[in-house]
């Protein structure tokens, strides 16, 4: 190792931290973060009154337009914050910063979604597509997910759940749009995969009523993308499945 690469790891031991969004310096209250409070304090968590059902707000009265063509099995969303100008750096920050540490900051605004009762027994990441993750080095929600799991104290499961195609990106904006753009994106790799919920074998973990899966993603939209993947674990029988987003972007044309 070269002394200037030793002298730097040094450095980054005893100097203080500074705040990845905002480069101030993160007092030693703060060591184990790297989102300062003043940029965590310009999150804007997500509020009722929201249907029951997708946690988006309530734009009137009448059935919900988002989350009416959902799996019956996907029974709650809910994401911590809106998608603004606050969190739109700490999610860039997650998908191309490469510092796995930001992802407990964003797990501990989520740490409130969990249910009183009846919370998720395992969380599942949604996958990216092989060449995404290529190119990535790394899946942003698995770091969520595992970040979150350590909160909650919940075995994560990678690796079940996976893409079966590449879909386009979600550039349109209706929930019927992006539903079509990626039916069929999502499969399940369970047979012989060994691994295990406890004494259970995930394949019967999945199936079993007494678990409840959590899905997580790191920006809800439409939930199209949660959606879908969630009719891939209701097809090899989950009856319980839930989902948790970080952020949640507003739709504009939402009625
Ligand atoms: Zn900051
Ligand atoms: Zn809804």
């Amino acid at each position: 190792m070269q002394l200037s690469s030793v002298r730097s790891a040094v450095e980054q031991l005893l100097l203080p931290a500074e705040c990845l969004l905002c480069h101030a310096l993160l007092g030693p209250r703060d060591a184990a973060r790297i989102v300062c409070p003043l940029c965590r304090q310009r999150w804007r968590a997500v509020r009722p009154p929201w249907y029951e059902r997708c946690g988006q707000p309530e734009p009137h009265f009448g059935p919900c337009r988002l989350c009416a063509e959902w799996p019956a099995a996907l029974t709650r969303v809910r994401s911590a914050v809106w998608l603004d100008d606050g969190a739109r750096p700490a999610v860039h920050g997650l998908k191309y910063g490469r510092l796995a540490r930001i992802a407990d900051d964003l797990a501990a605004a989520m740490v409130p979604l969990q249910p009183s009762t009846g919370g998720p027994s395992f969380l599942i990441p949604i996958p990216l597509a092989p060449k995404r993750l290529r190119e990535r080095g790394y899946n942003q929600s698995e770091m969520l997910a595992r970040a979150l799991a350590r909160q909650w104290r919940i075995p994560v499961v990678v690796d079940v759940l996976v893409r079966t195609r590449e879909t386009p990106t979600q550039t349109a904006l209706t929930p019927a749009t992006r539903l079509a753009n990626v039916a069929g994106a999502f499969g399940l790799r369970i047979d012989d995969c060994g691994l295990r919920i406890g004494n259970l074998p995930i394949k019967s973990a999945i199936r079993n009523p007494q678990f409840a899966i959590a899905l997580v993603d790191d920006v809800f939209t439409t939930g199209a993308t949660l959606a879908e993947a969630a009719r891939a674990l209701e097809q090899a029988g989950a009856r319980r499945i839930t989902g948790v987003t970080f952020a949640r972007a507003a739709i504009p044309d939402f009625t």
